[in-house]
């Protein structure tokens, strides 16, 4: 493919799909590329997202799909980009079938891979029974018996964030909880009891949760269980492009660091959703898209690049 695009969007969920959206409308040849791997594919339905609350993700993602068939600025490939480099103000990206595809700017919305703890039992409930988020899967299951695995200050934070949802919420520290006496006092306060015995398993049919099996053979009742999460990068392609990171939050270890107008610290690369952020969520992935590509388009005008494309008639 020998185009040079106004912009390749790499990544297709919803913060790439909004970008890819919004460049479209603005008439900028654009190229997204997509792995086909959404980080919640998994979970039951989209909580909390205005307009498509519980919708399953799948839909969503395909409704996206089809808004950008508007827009003949705009392609769509399934593929997952390998490598990047820059020559000026040209950004070549490498698909790992080999194909090279050229921009002069590129929006990364490749999201972050989730890592929670390597508990057996996990896989086959994450995103629905256990979960990272309680503002995303709290309300599925609330008022049962809920428990959250962690310890330490961030165990205490995670488990008065859970008693929104249930009075019944056990903090399970699978071994010494690492409590200062003003952490044990708060949980006290709320309700909280603190388990110390170490967790072997989860059990329940299918991706329900009826009960976190403890080492010593006795199964504590459990509809929903919290879990910390760590969000890392999924590809070097930012650090390739020369987006340097942000320091380690509470949930990613590796964000890009983003100005307010998206802009990376590499020159034509911006960056949005999961991977630049410490608060991910579908609906701030949607903003984060539109602004990013917003700010592609301003970048365009600014530069005095000339456009690369007189897109077909054919939208609205
Ligand atoms: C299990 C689970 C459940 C969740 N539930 C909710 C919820 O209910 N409500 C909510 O608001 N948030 C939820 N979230 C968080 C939410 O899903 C994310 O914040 C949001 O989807 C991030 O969007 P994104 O576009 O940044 O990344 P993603 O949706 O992960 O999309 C990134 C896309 O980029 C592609 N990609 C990656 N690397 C490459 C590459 N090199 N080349 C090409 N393509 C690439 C991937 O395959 C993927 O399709 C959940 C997260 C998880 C893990």
């Amino acid at each position: 493919m020998d185009d040079i695009r106004d912009c390749i969007v790499v990544g297709g969920g919803a913060a790439g799909l909004s970008a890819a959206l919004v460049l479209g409308r603005a008439r900028r040849s654009t190229l997204l590329i997509d792995a086909g791997a959404p980080s919640n594919a998994p979970a039951h339905g989209i909580g909390g997202l205005l307009g498509n609350d519980g919708r399953p993700p799948a839909d969503f993602y395909a409704a996206g799909r089809r808004e950008l068939a508007a827009y003949p600025s705009v392609a769509l490939r399934a593929g997952e980009v390998v490598a990047g480099a820059r020559a000026g103000d040209r950004i070549t990206l490498t698909l790992s079938d080999g194909d090279r595809v050229t921009a002069r700017r590129v929006v990364l919305a490749t999201g972050m891979h989730y890592v929670p703890p390597t508990l057996p039992g996990v896989a086959g409930r994450w995103g629905r029974t256990v979960f990272h988020c309680p503002f995303c899967h709290g309300w599925e299951v609330r008022d049962r018996p809920l428990a959250v695995l962690d310890r330490g200050a961030p165990g205490v934070h995670r488990a008065l964030l859970l008693r929104m949802w249930s009075d019944d919420v056990t903090l399970l520290a699978d071994g010494p909880a690492e409590l200062d006496d003003g952490e044990a006092a708060s949980l006290r306060a709320a309700g909280v009891p603190v388990d110390e015995r170490p967790v072997a398993g989860l059990e329940g049919p299918g991706a329900t949760l009826t009960a976190v099996r403890m080492a010593d053979g006795t199964a504590r009742p459990c509809g929903g269980l919290l879990v910390p999460v760590t969000l890392r990068q999924r590809s070097p392609l930012a650090a390739q492009l020369g987006a340097v990171a942000a320091a380690p939050g509470f949930v990613a270890a590796d964000a890009v660091a983003v100005d307010a107008m998206a802009r990376t610290t590499a020159p034509g690369v911006f960056a949005a959703g999961d991977l630049t952020t410490q608060m991910p969520s579908v609906a701030s992935a949607v903003a984060a898209g539109s602004l990013a590509a917003a700010m592609v388009v301003q970048a365009i005008v600014a530069e005095g690049l000339p456009a690369t494309t007189a897109p077909a008639e054919g939208g609205p």
